[in-house]
């Protein structure tokens, strides 16, 4: 297995995450572990029966692609400077260490690396490129466009480690002590499918509908697979083709402005809401857990997929921060089964509208929409799993979704 070698120069700074386990990881892991092996032996043979010890350059023009040309160009590359790096670490070891040795062993498995050249960010999706014929690794992604990608085992999953200079990409991290977070006048945001958004600031919530959005992504997948369905009709080249495939492009993108036009209404609702209110703080939940490694069959993952959280989330968090309130996420396990009175966690999530308690002595019911962004809410303010909201939460005001409704953008 690869080790984590991550040298954290001083102007650098890293980002982790963890991928848990896929079969394509482990197919470029491999791939990988194929390239840092073919340099490896060809390096100690030509040593061995030439009396030559090679260049990385020697080696990267030698060594271009993996067998099953898996990899991008330059992650090949990587591999086989990685060998040298281990060769040239040797070399300053032994100065000190008599006992050290140069790197021996073929490896299965080898760190991925993509350099900036394969790494591109996409509506919160970070797009790794492989080879040519191969698929791109796709991460989600909610921060900036990370300089270099390196992916390794940790011993029981893989993890990204994202490099970024100093001063750009990380956001200040803000350190309050819970009694500075009790004070301040914050609401939780659940971002779910049902709704695009839930506020909830321990009494009022507000939601967002998102019956409209959902109807036009449906409408969009079945306009697509329709036009597909034509278009795959014709023949290749032909005019009709061209004319159709034109004819779907210019549907997407009215589909497409109206998706954005409704996402920019309703934030802009919510959060001029909240600003009349006196917020000072949005909690928003962290879903990015959801969709990392999860299958839940092709209908359900298409949902989630188009669940445009990504898109939501950074509306709402430059609208808000242009009026001065400040935004922070929240991690949010287990925020949409708690009990918001009296903490107790139910076994299964709840079905339907309402949240029912099944705590015995407690058997609080209430609006499902308003519990995920209290609890969310709760976490923040360390509160969670406690008695923290008292009563009942009143029932969420809406924001519909008005055509003709004129809100600053
Ligand atoms: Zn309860």
């Amino acid at each position: 297995m690869s080790t984590a070698e991550t040298k954290t120069k001083p102007q650098y700074t890293v980002r982790r995450v963890q991928l848990g386990r896929t079969a394509q990881l482990d197919e470029l892991a491999h791939a990988c572990g194929q390239v840092y092996s073919r340099t490896l032996l060809f390096f100690w043979r030509t040593v061995r029966h030439k009396g030559l010890w090679l260049k990385p350059k020697h080696l990267m023009r030698l060594i271009t692609t993996d067998p099953d040309h898996l990899l991008h160009a330059h992650t090949v590359d990587a591999a086989v400077q990685a060998f040298f790096a281990g060769l040239s670490s040797w070399r300053e070891r032994r100065k000190t260490d008599p006992a050290a040795r140069p790197p021996r062993h073929r490896k299965w498995y080898f760190r991925i690396e993509y350099k900036s050249s394969a790494i591109r960010l996409k509506d919160s999706l970070l797009i790794l490129s492989n080879g040519r014929e191969n698929a791109p690794l796709v991460l989600f992604w909610e921060w900036d466009l990370p300089q270099t990608v390196v992916i390794h085992w940790t011993g029981s999953e893989y993890e990204a480690i994202a490099t970024y200079q100093i001063g750009e990409g990380l956001p200040e991290e803000e350190e309050l002590s819970l009694e500075e977070r009790r004070a301040e006048h914050s609401v939780g945001i659940d971002m779910g499918e049902v709704h695009p958004a839930v506020s909830c600031d321990g009494e009022h919530s507000h939601l967002l509908n998102g019956r409209l959005l959902r109807s036009k992504r449906q409408y969009r997948n079945k306009l697509m697979a329709k036009m597909d369905a034509k278009i795959s009709r014709c023949k290749k080249g032909g005019k009709r083709r061209r004319k159709l495939i034109r004819a779907k492009q210019k549907r997407l993108r009215k589909l497409k402005h109206q998706i954005h036009e409704i996402e920019h209404k309703q934030t802009s609702y919510l959060v001029n809401t909240l600003h009349q209110e006196g917020v000072e703080k949005l909690v928003i939940g962290d879903v990015r857990t959801i969709r990392h490694g999860l299958d839940k069959g092709s209908k359900t993952n298409q949902k989630l997929h188009q669940w445009s959280f990504g898109s939501i989330r950074h509306k709402l968090t430059y609208k808000a921060e242009r009026l001065g309130m400040r935004v922070v996420l929240q991690e949010e396990r287990y925020t949409s089964r708690t009990c918001p009175v009296c903490g107790h966690r139910r076994k299964s999530a709840p079905a339907g509208r309402v949240f029912r308690c099944t705590n015995r002595t407690c058997r609080w019911q209430g609006h499902r929409d308003g519990v995920g962004a209290a609890n969310i809410r709760a976490k923040y303010r360390g509160e969670f799993g406690s008695r923290h909201v008292v009563g009942t939460m009143a029932p969420p005001t809406g924001c519909g979704y008005v055509p003709q409704l004129r809100v600053s953008l």
